[in-house]
């Protein structure tokens, strides 16, 4: 009798810890849920200023978007293949501001910035100022998988990409006629306000980032964008800052950033919502709404993340009007674009 209770006991406790920790597979081994998550940029975005046929397209190619990376996961795929193969084709999407469709610099160029992180290893790789990588985002994968370094800038990094046959195109590739208007804007606002510095007048942001965690439990995390409008002297935002934009490990969270890149970067946002879950405890809903609703938003720093832990929790946290974002877990499928 006292024997049976004893089996009976453990045997709860190991059906407990099968659903609170992963699920057991046929081979013995246990495995994680899947989870994905993306953004496609944070600002001004609001249901006045969009038309519903608008709408409409950004809500599907954030849907399109979520399929490619959830198939991966769901065929027992890594997160580094779902974050790089969703990441390319958010940028391949003239919507968003990440290759083609990046804003243009005051020179009327497009330099496209991406980063990409392990949560894994802690490895990480990121690329700047890129002006013809069709996809930014396998350009700082190559970094972090195929050279000693972490961040590499114009034209070497161009050269590099070369030699790690990624995709080139001439730089026209990247051309939207809508991001061409927006710099003009840009521009005949600063002749306005004379020595005003390089800043976003549609208040929108659109870079892009995804998030995933795969079955054997490992995050990984990738952020790409072409930077602000009307940007100048080769800056660089966060989103090739790892840290800043960017950042992945397993023991806590994964992390993507769109907004206002110099104030993600002095507050390393991305790195500050795994401190606060490693050092604090924090849940990754409570670092990433402090960090963007509070530290953030009192600062002046506009703009939004998404994030997801080590069982699968996301948080998609902003402090602007809109954010274009969406997730995907099993049985499960969220996108938004404005607060509710
Ligand atoms: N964070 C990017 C940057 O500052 C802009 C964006 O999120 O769209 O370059």
């Amino acid at each position: 009798m006292k024997n049976s209770l004893i089996i009976l006991l453990a045997m709860v406790a190991l059906l407990q810890s099968c659903t609170s920790e992963g699920n057991e597979t046929a081979a013995g081994s246990t495995s994680t849920p899947y989870a994905l998550v993306i953004h496609g940029g944070a600002g001004a975005i609001t249901r006045a200023a969009m038309t519903p046929e608008m709408e409409q397209e950004y809500l599907k190619v954030l849907n399109e978007a979520l399929d490619i990376g959830e198939t991966i996961l769901k065929e027992g795929g890594a997160s580094l293949d779902a974050v790089e193969k969703t990441i390319m084709y958010l940028e391949d999407s003239p919507l968003f501001n990440a290759g083609k469709g990046a804003v243009f610099t005051h020179e009327g160029k497009n330099e496209l910035d991406a980063s990409v992180m392990d949560g894994a290893s802690l490895k990480a790789g990121a690329a700047g100022g890129l002006t013809i990588v069709r996809n930014p985002i396998r350009a700082a994968r190559a970094v972090m998988e195929k050279s000693p370094h972490v961040l590499l800038v114009g034209k070497g990094a161009e050269q590099f990409a070369i030699e790690q046959k990624i995709d080139t195109v001439s730089p026209e590739y990247f051309f939207t006629q809508e991001r061409w208007d927006a710099l003009e804007r840009a521009k005949a606002a600063e002749n306005a306000q004379e020595g005003a510095l390089p800043t976003n007048p549609d208040y929108k942001f659109g870079t892009v980032g995804c998030v995933a965690l795969d079955q054997k439990g490992n995050i990984a995390a990738g952020t790409s964008t072409g930077g602000m409008t009307n940007k100048r002297w080769n800056r660089l935002g966060d989103a090739p800052i790892i840290g800043a934009g960017t950042y992945a490990n397993n023991a806590t969270c994964g992390v993507s950033c769109t907004g206002h890149g110099e104030f993600f970067i002095r507050y390393a946002v991305a790195h500050d919502v795994s401190a606060m879950m490693e050092y604090k405890g924090s849940s990754v809903q409570e670092a990433g709404e402090f960090i963007v609703n509070q530290k953030l938003k009192n600062a002046g720093g506009e703009g939004g993340l998404i994030a997801l832990d080590k069982k699968g929790n996301i948080a998609m946290p902003f402090n602007s009007e809109g954010m274009y974002r969406g997730y995907a877990k099993a049985g499960e499928r969220v996108v938004k674009i404005y607060k509710e």
